[in-house]
């Protein structure tokens, strides 16, 4: 459902929707147990708020309200009505395959894209009463010269791996391959529209190798086997003392979140990929980079 509402309809859909949520999640009743239960509120000099980065590759609907940008907006407006210092942050997540595959299919640049939905989106929340102090955007060029600094910084402190293997490539459209852009022959199944990442007849979830005649869905070809290199960031060099914030210290996170991380921990963390073969992205600031 797109949120577009009418300035006059504003507060009175905001104050049904707040109370319709309130009442099926009751996030201040579980706020105020927990807050008087086992974890008091720390009381910090200042308050940065913020939640996930909505995709900009479609409208935000009410479910991602819900879950997430209502109970943000109420902890922040609560913060600024005791007074204190507090900045609400949030922005479109405008990289990423999704993307440029979204950009294929309407026939557009993967920029306007990312306009589009930015706008829809940067409106709904707030003719919805979302009050973000800064609603920006991943492409902004403080955002590339930050990541890139991050990247930069480790890269030079040789705390990245470097790894090669072998992935899809096509000849013609002469690129790398994500996982969606292959279709093939499901090993499991034998549905022949099977993509790389996973079959969506029998619902198995597949690596592109997996596939029985591969077609690249960018030529129709068949893709070859390529070499390509990649860095990335040994988070198992660092379990020890992730397990002892996260387990030991952080108790008072959601079941949820607490229970997923922990799943991670105990199955042992791994090298993570900080980079990926694709031209809609940061640029990655390393000679012979490609
Ligand atoms: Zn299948």
């Amino acid at each position: 459902m797109l949120l577009q509402f009418q300035k006059e309809e504003r507060i009175g859909l905001v104050e049904k929707y707040l109370l319709l949520i309130l009442a099926i999640f009751r996030n201040f009743a579980k706020l105020k147990l927990i807050e008087q239960a086992n974890y008091p509120m720390k009381n910090y000099k200042r308050h940065l708020v913020t939640a996930a980065l909505p995709y900009a590759n479609g409208p935000v609907h009410i479910g991602h309200l819900a879950g997430v940008y209502v109970p943000a907006d109420i902890y922040t407006r609560y913060l600024r009505q005791n007074g204190k210092d507090v900045l609400f942050i949030c922005g479109s997540d405008e990289h990423g395959v999704p993307i440029t595959l979204k950009a294929r299919q309407e026939n557009i640049s993967p920029q306007d894209v990312v306009d589009k939905f930015h706008g829809i989106n940067k409106e709904s929340f707030a003719n919805f009463g979302i009050s973000f102090d800064i609603y920006h955007r991943t492409s902004a060029p403080i955002h590339h010269e930050t990541a890139s600094d991050f990247f930069r910084k480790l890269y030079d402190q040789g705390d990245f791996i470097e790894q090669s293997n072998h992935q899809y490539f096509d000849e013609e459209a002469k690129q790398f391959l994500a996982d969606r852009y292959i279709t093939g022959t499901c090993p499991h199944c034998s549905n022949e529209k099977a993509y790389g990442d996973q079959c969506e007849a029998c619902g198995t979830s597949l690596n592109a190798n997996d596939l029985i005649n591969p077609k690249s869905t960018l030529s129709g070809n068949p893709p070859v086997l390529k070499e390509t290199t990649h860095w990335f960031l040994p988070l198992d060099k660092y379990e020890p003392w992730l397990r002892k914030w996260i387990l030991e210290e952080h108790g008072e996170w959601r079941a949820n979140v607490y229970g997923q991380c922990k799943s991670w921990l105990d199955l042992g963390l791994q090298p993570r990929a900080v980079s990926r073969d694709l031209d809609w992205g940061v640029p990655v600031t390393v000679e012979n980079a490609d």
